[in-house]
Formats: structure tokens, sequence, C-alpha cells
């Protein structure tokens, strides 16, 4: 067993403890001391604190009892970020289940979202959304509300404003907002500092592949000088197991999942990061690092780096804009973000039905010429083989 895989081990078995180097790296390595807390960074303007590491609520829990929303709720992780869609609906159900549990709604943010695409996409789907994640979740009021993955401005435009504060008023929500994934995050991020209020946090993409992104890094200054609030997700931008293993990651501190974390936090214009935490010992891993007051040090963000050039042919990062206007038709994102949820997380039938969902007309390569699009690929992804990858699997 090398080092690495020690540190993993130990994280998962918590044991193995005082071998490991510095007190702070083996706290980090083996679990959150006793008693200990995530700490909290005010989001953005909003005068709240929230723990810089969020429950992300992808997944349908253990409605009976789900050991890992207690165990973070118990280390500091008391904010949950879902969505209307998520798990047909499952999740939501779910995390009212463990609201109840918890018994003071008040000890508890609840973030929820809805996807508003075509007819849904006015101030009335806006209004009915926040009810069916109201209704979802058995609660009276969301934290926040979040615009689900959106690439239109116009979703934060005058109309929706004027009617997140007239919900704001109703006591429906009390912050709102939007998540972006995809191509123009950064556009999307600028306009809505621009707009000088309103918009009171946003959700995007963010992780160590994204440094010298000089676009989303201008952004990100202007929403902080407006006030709004920031949360990273997709922050273990990830690719394979055997691929992320190509670097060797080594360290005293941290295992490799961890230092991805740190090396978000280490950006003080990120508020929090969110992480979809499955099982308890990734909370207990998650949880340690955001407790550890040990930085990562320059060779572990060199190794990242590294990590990020190495792999970066196996890691699209949704810049569709690049890609599909030469592409006639095809959804490259989707496809390739659908095959990282089968490559990456194990999650394949969710990944087939996202992928049947497509229209042919996005999803039929096969008499597409690619050069150009591969050509305007800043990760160098082989593109027709990535989608005649997802094809194979992902119709099977
Ligand atoms: S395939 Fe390349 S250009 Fe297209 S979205 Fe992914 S990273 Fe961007």
């Amino acid at each position: 067993m090398d080092r690495r895989d020690f540190l993993k081990n130990t994280v998962a078995g918590g044991v193995g403890l005082g071998m490991l180097g510095a007190a702070g790296g083996a706290q980090a390595a083996q679990g959150p001391a006793p008693g200990g807390k995530v700490p909290r960074r005010q989001l953005g303007a909003t005068g709240a604190d929230v723990p810089i590491l969020l429950m992300g609520g992808t997944q349908k829990f253990d409605d009976r009892y789900d050991k890992t929303l207690h165990r973070a709720f118990e280390l500091g992780v008391d904010y949950i970020d879902t969505a209307r869609e998520y798990a047909q609906g499952q999740a939501q159900k779910t995390i009212g289940t463990f609201m109840k549990q918890v018994g003071d709604r008040k000890k508890m943010w609840v973030t929820s979202k809805a996807t508003l695409v075509g007819a849904d996409a006015t101030p009335e789907g806006f209004r009915t959304g926040v009810d069916q994640c109201l209704e979802g979740l058995e609660t009276d009021y969301l934290d926040m509300f979040f615009m689900h993955m959106i690439t239109d401005e116009r979703l934060f435009g005058p109309d929706f404003i004027r009617t997140s504060e007239e919900l704001k008023k109703a006591g429906k929500i009390r912050f709102f907002g939007f998540s972006c994934h995809d191509g123009n995050s950064a556009e999307l991020m600028a306009a809505a500092a621009k707009m000088g209020g309103g918009v009171d946090a946003i959700m995007f993409r963010y992780n160590f592949r994204e440094y010298g992104d000089v676009a989303l890094n201008k952004a990100i200054d202007a929403c902080k000088a407006a006030g709004i609030g920031l949360i990273a997700m997709k922050t273990q931008a990830s690719v394979p197991a055997d691929l992320d293993a190509v670097v060797e990651f080594r360290s005293q501190d941290f295992t490799l999942g961890q230092a991805k974390l740190k090396a978000v936090w280490a950006d003080e214009r990120i508020d929090a990061a969110v992480s979809a935490m499955t099982n308890v010992n990734l909370v207990t891993e998650n949880t340690a690092a955001a407790m550890s007051p040990v930085k990562l040090s320059m060779n572990e963000f060199m190794q990242l780096n590294r990590l990020a050039a190495l792999t970066a042919h196996a890691h699209c990062l949704g810049c569709k804009q690049r890609c599909e206007p030469r592409a006639n038709g095809l959804r490259i994102a989707d496809t390739l973000r659908y095959l990282m949820y089968h490559e990456c997380y194990g999650e394949t039938d969710e990944a087939r039905a996202l992928y049947r969902a497509l229209p042919r007309k996005a999803r039929d390569f096969k008499a597409i010429d690619l050069s150009e699009a591969t050509a305007a690929c800043p990760q160098g992804i082989r593109i027709a083989e990535r989608l005649a990858q997802a094809r194979h699997v992902l119709t099977a």
C-alpha cells in the first residue's frame, strides 16, 4: 500500500493517527476533531453565514433515517442544496423527512431549484416552481431559490426579480439566484453583477481546472464587488479514477479529493463549495478537510495543475459555445456530461435516461464532420471518439 492509498484508507477507516506528519495534516486525514464544526463564511451580502461545505442533495436519501445527512448536520453542514427535478422528485421528499427529524426548520438552510424552459420560463413558471419545491420538501419557505442551469439572462431579468421580491414578501423564499453549468457562465455572472442588485447568490462550476480562465475570474471579481454570494460546484472536476491516479498525488496532509476542495476554499472570493456526499466516509473526509487549518502547499497546487493538464482530454469544461456551433445541432457538452455520470459517478441508469431524452438530431453524429469542433476544443478532447463511447455505453 503506498502513502496515497494509506491516507485514503485511513480516512475511510478512521484509523492510523499520529503517523502522518504535521498535526493538522493528521487531523485532516483521519477525520474531523471531536466536537468540531465546519467553518462558516458570509454568503455575499445576504447577511447570513453558511458552512464552507454544503451538502449536495441530488440523490434519494434513506427516508427512514439517513446517516449521511445526520452526520453531516452534526458536523456543521446545515445547508442542503437540492432541486425539484433531482431523483424524479424523490430527493426533495427524503430531505423533507430529514428536516422533520431535525425538528427545527430554522436550524437548517434549504436551497431548492427548478429548471424553467420553454413555456415554463415565465414569472408564472417561477411561482409554480417555488410552490412545487415547497410542496416537495413539505416546508413553508426556501432559504434560497435558484433558477436551475440557466443559459439565458432573461431568467434573472426585471420580471423575474420583481417576482422574486413578491415571493420574498410572501415569505416563500428568503433569497434568490441562479445556477449555471455551461457555456456562458462568465457572461451570466458578469450580467448579474452589472444589475446592481436582485441576484443574491450564484452557484457555478469552479475547480482547479479553471484557475486560468480570465473571463470567469473577471466575472467572479465583479460578483464579489456586487455583493453576490458565490457557491462553487463540480469541485472534483471528475475524470475516471484511473486517470485521476496518473499524477500519483502525494501529500502529508490531504487525499486528492480533499486537496481539490482545499484548492477552491483557498480562493477567498468563494463563499462555499457544494459536494454530493453520498456516504458517511465522504462526509468524514470532506468535513475534515474543511476543518483543517493546514493550507495547500505550493507542491500540492502544482500537482493539481499537472493533473489538470494531463487529464484535460478526458474532462469537458462545458464551454459548448466553442464546439457546438461547428457541430450541426449536436449537444456535445450534454452528451459528455452524461458520459461523465456513467464513468465517474457510476450513475449509469440516470445517464442513459438523460441520453435517451436528447433529440435524435442532438446525438446522431455519424454524418457530421467534427474536425472543426475538435480543433476548437481547449481541452484537446477527441470529440468524435468520445461521442462514439457515449453512444456505446449509454444506449446499451
Ligand atoms: S468538448 Fe471541448 S469545446 Fe466542447 S464543451 Fe467540452 S471542453 Fe468545451
